[in-house]
């Protein structure tokens, strides 16, 4: 995989919705074809639910899939839906 390290921290503004433009567009193109990253993606997005999670005592259930659903829409509407 080429240059992956040097994604992680732009990954993590990604899910953060921190990341410019331009490279979230260039990120996306190497999310594109590579699989690493894309898990890398994933998990980190789980990670943040936790955390937001431990910081509010817990969130409720039905907020909690809300946002695990909101996260799946905007990575469909970027990625196309794999089926
Ligand atoms: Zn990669």
């Amino acid at each position: 995989m080429k240059g992956c390290s040097k994604h992680i921290q732009q990954i993590a503004e990604y899910i953060d919705g921190e990341l410019d433009e331009a490279l979230c567009t260039r990120l996306e193109e190497h999310l594109k074809e590579c699989n690493n990253c894309r898990i890398m993606v994933d998990t980190l997005k789980q990670t943040v639910v936790l955390c937001r999670e431990g910081k509010k005592e817990r969130l409720p259930e039905d907020i909690e899939s809300r946002l695990n659903d909101a996260l799946k829409n905007k990575w469909e509407k970027k990625f196309g839906k794999k089926s």
